[in-house]
């Protein structure tokens, strides 16, 4: 693992996160993306080398409206930046972590992505990007 990528955080409506975070980080929103097939509108900001990434659901039967229903608004995953993305995911499985993806999909933000399964990191959701160059 590189570094810390970006730390996901789900969020009710952007309109009204959006402004929060310029107000706590000091820094504008520099990118929005939707991310259709995830249901998912995001917005990035950068604090130093590292990202925070909002998640707002596009529908109400998306990930993002289901995880805030049972534990509301705050953080979500945790994403690590790696150079070989399947090379990870082979050295995890071998360690016995489990994934929700293997296969790596087209994330937001131009990067590869697998999740990690919270049940085989002490409760939290994991994500392993590679920028696609
Ligand atoms: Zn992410």
């Amino acid at each position: 693992m590189n570094k810390i990528e970006h730390i996901g955080i789900a969020v009710k409506q952007l309109s009204i996160s959006i402004p929060l975070f310029e107000k706590l980080l000091n820094a504008p929103c520099y990118k929005k993306e939707s991310v259709e097939r995830e249901k998912v509108n995001t917005a990035f900001f950068k604090v130093g080398d590292s990202k925070i990434e909002l998640l707002e659901s596009i529908s109400e039967d998306g990930v993002i409206a289901k995880f805030i229903e049972k534990k509301g608004e705050g953080f979500h995953h945790i994403a690590y930046d790696v150079t070989n993305i399947t090379a990870e995911v082979e050295r995890l499985k071998a360690e016995g972590f489990v994934f929700l993806n293997e296969i790596p999909k087209k994330g937001a933000d131009n990067k590869l992505v697998c999740f990690i399964h919270p049940k085989s990191t002490n409760g939290m959701l994991v994500e392993l990007c590679q920028e696609i160059s």
